[in-house]
Parts: structure tokens; C-alpha cells; sequence
């Protein structure tokens, strides 16, 4: 069998090619950069993604095409559907996800075109758009680029009137979004897997912590979410990748407000919340994106206990106090550090994930 071509080079894709590899499967990824994470565990070609005659040979040079990134540009999109056979579902269906979850627009009136609740929110192209988006949803209301915002990057939380105008303008040219903003009580994440069959496994929902955007910390299973708000959970999800006929893993960012779930984004992809299942799970997100995407039956998604996943952000921790720590599983990603850089994270077995999680952070010495 030829290698599958996973387009970025990241710690998701080193992470989707190390859970294939006892598959006995090989992987093949395209990034631009030079060294990315999953150089080290799969071929890698490297090239800006962009690049069409790169993309030809790629496609034509791998069992099937993947995903660990959900902001490709549009043109490697369009590149990647004119050369895909339209008889390959997945990764038409695959593509489809993508360019509507890579515009929050579009992606947010996708889904309440499925009837799933959102943040209220308009697009934005002009000054008039910024006053009008304002008087709509009062303040403090987010401003977002409609494209390309990842960690915290490409919004501006706008608190007066006066700075509306010019954080559109610091925003960029592209196109905008403004969101009213959601008083949510948790974050929230489920993450479901579906086969070719059209059958859907779900992960346990977690509990996510970001600070400056970034994902700090998950607790998984999600305390207290009772089996209601799980069901309601799963029923979006199920209802997101049905109306896409979606394959392999799809991640759907939540906001809890009291006993309702709001949307926030949807990420056709395996995700950093889930992390945790590569220890947590009987199978883990990465094996059954992978199992899904060739067809193959998926794996049990149960969890047995609970856990607690840090992102190790900036710098690898002290490799002897973490690994210090009763059960601690710890994955770096063979990257540079770096402010703010995802450079690796760490999982913890715990009865009662909330409340060991403060004392877990300082046993392995994070911040
Ligand atoms: P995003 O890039 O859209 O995932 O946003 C990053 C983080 O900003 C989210 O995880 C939330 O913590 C926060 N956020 C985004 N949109 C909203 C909103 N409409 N209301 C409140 N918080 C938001």
C-alpha cells in the first residue's frame, strides 16, 4: 500500500502517523517548513501548500489524502478537489469540511442552517458593518478574521465604541466576522469519529481551559456534564457530520451557558483536547481517524477514569519532575521552543480530575 499523505506536518500529523504505524501503515506529510514534528516519524515533502504541481504528485503518489490542519488556503483546496476523483468520498467530503470550517462565517451559518445555536454574529467589510455590528450586539462584542485566527490569534476584544474602527483595521484586509460575545459558564469539546459505513463513535466530552487563547489544560471526562448535556453534545455532533458525510475524526468546540450548548467552531481534524485519548481511551483519537478514513472498523472510544491533559506551552518541562509524577504520560514534539509554542503535552491519570488538577500543575512544575 502507498504511504497516506497527511497535508501540514505538525504535532497532529506525528501524532496520526506514530498511531498508524502498528497499523503497519506509513505516512506521508506536506509542510512547508523545514524540520516540522512529524519529519521524524514520516516522509516528508516539503513545500508551501500552495504549490499545485506539488499537490498533483502528492495526491497521485499516496493512498489517500488527509488533514491535520483546517486553514489551508483556499486555492490548495480548490487545487486538491479538481484533482481528487470525485469517487473518493472521504476526501471530497474531507475538503468540503474544510472550506467551511476554515471561514467562521461560513461555517457558523452552516450550522445554524442545521438549526445548532451559535454565537449571534455578522459578516463584517466596512466601517458601516463595525457600527452596525455595535448597535447589534452592544459591548464588549469580538472581532474576528473570517480566516487564518488560531490560539487567540486574529480577534480583538472590542470594549468601546471608539476602538471598533480601528481594530477592524488592525484585523487585516481580509473579510470579518463580529460576535456578540457568549457569558459562557465552560468550554467544552466533543469529539466524534464516523466510518464510511455512516456509523459514529464519540469520545467523552472535556472540559478546556484556554488562557490568551491558548488551550492550557483539559479534564476529561468533563466534570458533572450529566447525561443530558452529553446527549445534547452528541446530537450536534452527530447532525454536523451527517449533513457533511463526513469520515474520519471531527472535533466540535462548545461554550456551556447554564443547561444550553452553543457552538464555537468545528475542526475537521483530530484536536489537542483529545490528546488525552491516546492514554485515556481504548482507542485514541489518532487511530480512529485513521481506521475511519480507510474504512476499517473503528475502535472502542470508552475511557476508563478520569484525566487531565496539560499543553506544555513555551518550553519542555523538567524531563525528572515530570516524569516524577505517578502516571504522568508526557509527549514532546521535537520542537524549537518558542513564547507560546505548543512544544509538547502531558497526561495524568486522576479520580476526580477538577480537583487534582491545580496540584498536578505544580507537581510537574508548569505554570
Ligand atoms: P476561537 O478562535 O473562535 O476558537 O476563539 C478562541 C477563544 O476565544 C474561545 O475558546 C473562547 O474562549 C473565546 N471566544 C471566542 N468567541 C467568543 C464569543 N463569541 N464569546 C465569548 N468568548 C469567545
Amino acid at each position: 500500500m502507498r504511504p497516506i499523505g497527511i497535508i501540514g506536518g505538525g504535532q497532529l500529523a506525528r501524532m496520526l502517523a506514530l498511531a498508524a504505524h502498528p497499523l503497519g501503515l506509513r505516512c506521508r506529510v506536506l509542510d512547508p517548513s523545514p524540520a516540522p514534528p512529524a519529519a521524524a516519524v514520516a516522509e516528508h515533502v516539503r513545500a508551501p501548500f500552495t504549490d499545485v504541481g506539488v499537490l498533483a504528485r502528492f495526491v497521485a503518489g499516496v493512498e489517500m489524502v488527509t488533514f491535520e490542519l483546517e486553514h489551508l488556503p483556499e486555492e490548495a483546496i480548490v487545487a486538491l478537489r479538481d484533482r481528487i476523483d470525485p469517487e473518493r468520498r472521504t476526501e471530497r467530503a474531507a475538503l468540503e469540511a474544510l472550506r467551511i470550517a476554515r471561514d467562521r462565517f461560513l461555517e457558523k451559518r452552516f450550522l445554524n442552517s442545521l438549526g445548532i445555536d451559535t454565537a449571534d454574529f455578522m459578516a463584517v467589510d466596512d466601517d458601516d458593518d463595525v457600527d452596525a455590528a455595535v448597535s447589534r450586539f452592544g459591548l464588549p462584542m469580538i472581532l474576528k478574521t473570517r480566516s487564518y485566527g488560531y490560539d487567540g490569534r486574529g480577534q480583538i476584544l472590542v470594549t468601546s465604541a471608539g476602538e471598533a474602527r480601528s481594530a477592524a483595521r488592525r484585523l487585516g484586509e481580509g473579510g470579518l466576522i463580529a460576535e456578540a460575545l457568549v457569558s459562557f459558564d465552560r468550554e467544552l469539546s466533543i469529539i466524534a469519529v464516523r466510518a464510511q459505513t455512516g456509523e459514529v463513535a464519540m469520545y467523552a466530552p472535556s472540559e478546556n481551559h484556554h488562557r490568551d487563547g491558548i488551550l492550557r489544560w483539559s479534564l476529561a471526562p468533563a466534570p458533572a456534564i450529566g447525561a443530558p448535556r452529553r446527549a445534547d453534545a452528541e446530537a450536534i455532533a452527530r447532525r454536523i457530520v451527517a449533513a457533511l458525510d463526513y469520515v474520519g475524526v471531527m472535533t466540535i468546540e462548545l461554550f456551556q451557558v447554564a443547561d444550553r450548548l452553543l457552538v464555537n467552531e468545528i475542526a475537521p481534524r483530530v484536536h489537542n483536547s483529545g490528546h488525552w485519548t491516546i492514554e485515556g481511551a481504548d482507542t485514541s483519537q489518532f487511530e480512529n481517524h485513521m481506521r475511519a478514513i480507510l474504512g476499517l472498523p473503528l475502535g472502542s472510544t470508552s475511557t476508563h477514569g478520569g484525566w487531565v491533559l496539560f499543553n506544555l506551552l513555551g518550553d519542555s518541562p523538567d524531563l525528572h519532575r515530570a516524569l516524577a509524577v505517578p502516571g504522568a504520560h508526557l509527549h514532546l514534539y521535537g520542537k524549537e521552543p518558542r513564547p507560546r509554542r505548543k512544544v509538547g503535552h502531558v497526561t495524568c491519570p486522576s479520580q476526580n480530575p477538577s480537583a487534582d488538577r491545580a496540584r498536578l500543575q505544580e507537581l510537574l512544575g508548569l505554570e
